[in-house]
């Protein structure tokens, strides 16, 4: 294992640009068409496209084997617009009703290129991910957000069911997850490395990139790496192609453009995402998107029917329909209302979640509630006396909670679940990164002159902007790591 640093540099270094090797100070120990760094979801899809169209493909991976972030995912996939196992779970979908949702859901234009690309191209990619030997099960199973105990193949994952979106737009699940029990992040990896094996295209572990190399010009033309403590020098004629991950691990990063993602117990990622896939494309000049932007999870579901219950911040208000996807409520949770929650319950209507989260005070009424919790007197009494007056009506005036999850909660005792980040599981990253077009070029800003791609080089997977502009939904990351990894693959060998 390799445990050098990526800059050699000294911490506050380490959110600074990595430049690149000049070419024609290296020898090359090798020369392949296409350079792959990282073997997650988005370097596997990437590997196996070039490998599949005849290209010499080199895989470089830091870890000992691949599978990175995606083997610890739950291993959902959002893919939609009437892929088989949609139709087959009785759910009608076409492409413009998975951009309009998306459009809304992330926060990009309807006719953002890569959106448009990512929703017509899905049926497509879905039938491609069966083909390499990741199986899914036209099932729907109704808790949303995570993947099923069992081997049920849909999901919602992104509010689809609930307001805003279901009053303008036909709900349809879209999370799709590989047909194993529990968290199928391992399972899709084993699936896609499996597919990979069976190419020409070469895997090196241990492998850590340290600089990308350009030539006079500016092109991306290999890159240096250390092999278990020895240096090497690859060429790559066609491209570079950077699925190395995203930025968690990297607190300097994080802290300049993020910084509530340090606040939360358990950022998702390995320690390898340590930014050095950003870093270096930094220092190419390429512009950056959506740094302020994260995933963050809250789960107090499933069950789902913990949604009876009354989300407040630390004014005693209700800031968000409680039966969102759940990646909503903790976003919302962190980054508007400074950490700073409480879930509400009436004795009937009290439950604990499937991670345990449980009441920590209970009190007679609402006013003994609130000064026990350090709430403003008086707040969640006239806040409980609102929410149960509408909801009484099967209605929520304020957020638009459904009606199946609508009853007063009227019947003491009270309890306050303590949804404080400090005391609780919020789990996030970052979702900024990379600005890429819809082949997976890197971009940068050109002034004037609109965008530029940097010649030979590639970004996908977490190196690159998600798709999630201003919220998420989960399977985005798998899905658009894959879908973009095989189009930067195709767009190497066109170039
Ligand atoms: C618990 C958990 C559950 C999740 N569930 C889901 C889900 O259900 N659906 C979803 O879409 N997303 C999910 N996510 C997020 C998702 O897993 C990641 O965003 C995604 O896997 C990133 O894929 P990637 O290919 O970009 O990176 P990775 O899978 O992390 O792969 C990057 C690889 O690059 C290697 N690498 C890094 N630096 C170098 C270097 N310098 N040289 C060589 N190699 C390098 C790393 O070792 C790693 O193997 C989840 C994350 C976690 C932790």
């Amino acid at each position: 294992m390799d445990d050098q640093r990526t800059d050699g540099g000294r911490d506050d270094d380490r959110a600074s640009p990595i430049p690149p090797s000049t070419a024609e100070d290296l020898t090359w120990d090798d020369t392949f068409d296409v350079v792959v760094v990282g073997l997650g979801a988005a370097g596997a899809a990437a590997a196996l496209t070039a490998a599949e169209a005849g290209a010499r493909v080199l895989v470089l991976e830091r870890q000992g084997q691949g599978g990175g972030t995606s083997a610890m995912s739950g291993g959902i996939l959002y893919l939609g617009g009437g892929t088989s196992t949609q139709l087959a779970a009785g759910y009608d979908d076409d492409p413009a009703l998975m951009r309009r949702f998306l459009a809304a859901a992330l926060g990009r234009p309807e006719d953002d290129p890569r959106l448009a690309a990512y929703c017509d191209g899905s049926v497509e990619h879905h039938d491609w991910l069966v083909a390499h030997g990741v199986p899914f099960r036209g099932e729907f199973w109704p808790e949303p957000g995570m993947e099923p105990p069992g081997t049920e193949g849909l999901v919602f994952t992104g509010g689809e069911d609930t307001a805003p979106y279901a009053d303008t737009v036909r709900p349809v699940p879209r999370g799709h997850v590989p047909a194993t029990p529990n968290a199928a992040g391992g399972f899709l990896m084993e699936c896609l490395l499996g597919a990979l094996a069976a190419t020409s295209a070469q895997v090196r572990a241990d492998a850590r990139v340290r600089t990308l190399a350009t030539d006079a010009t500016g092109r991306v033309v290999g890159v240096t790496a250390t092999v278990d403590g020895t240096p090497l020098a690859v060429r790559a004629t066609a491209g570079v192609v950077l699925a190395s991950g995203g930025w968690a691990y990297n607190d300097a990063l994080v802290d300049a453009h993020v910084p509530e993602v340090n606040r939360v117990a358990w950022k998702l990622g390995t320690d390898a995402d340590d930014g050095w896939g950003l870093r270096s494309c930094l220092a190419l000049g390429a512009r950056t998107e959506s740094m302020h932007t994260a995933e963050v999870a809250l789960p107090i579901t499933p069950p789902r029917d913990v949604v009876r219950g009354v989300l407040v911040n630390g004014r005693g208000e209700r800031f968000i329909n409680e039966d969102t996807y759940f990646g909503h409520v903790g976003q919302a949770a962190l980054m508007e209302q400074d950490g700073e929650v409480y879930l509400l319950f009436d004795e009937p209507r009290y439950l604990v979640n499937r991670v345990g989260m449980r009441a920590t005070w209970v009190c007679g009424d609402w006013d003994e509630l609130a000064e026990e919790v350090g709430l403003p007197p008086g707040s969640l009494r006239s806040t409980m006396t609102a929410y149960n007056e509408a909801a009484a009506h099967g209605e929520d005036p304020a957020f638009g909670k459904r009606a199946d999850w609508l009853v007063p909660l009227d019947e003491p005792p009270f309890g306050a679940v303590d949804l404080r980040v400090g005391s609780t599981i919020y789990a996030g990253f970052p979702l900024g990164g990379v600005a890429t077009d819809a082949d997976g070029r890197v971009l940068r800003d050109d002034g004037d002159d609109g965008d530029a791609a940097v010649p030979g080089l590639f970004a996908v997977g977490r190196v690159a902007a998600s798709l999630a502009r201003e919220r998420y939904c989960s399977g985005i990351s798998l899905g658009e790591g894959t879908f973009f990894g095989r189009r930067a693959a195709a767009a190497a060998l066109r170039s």
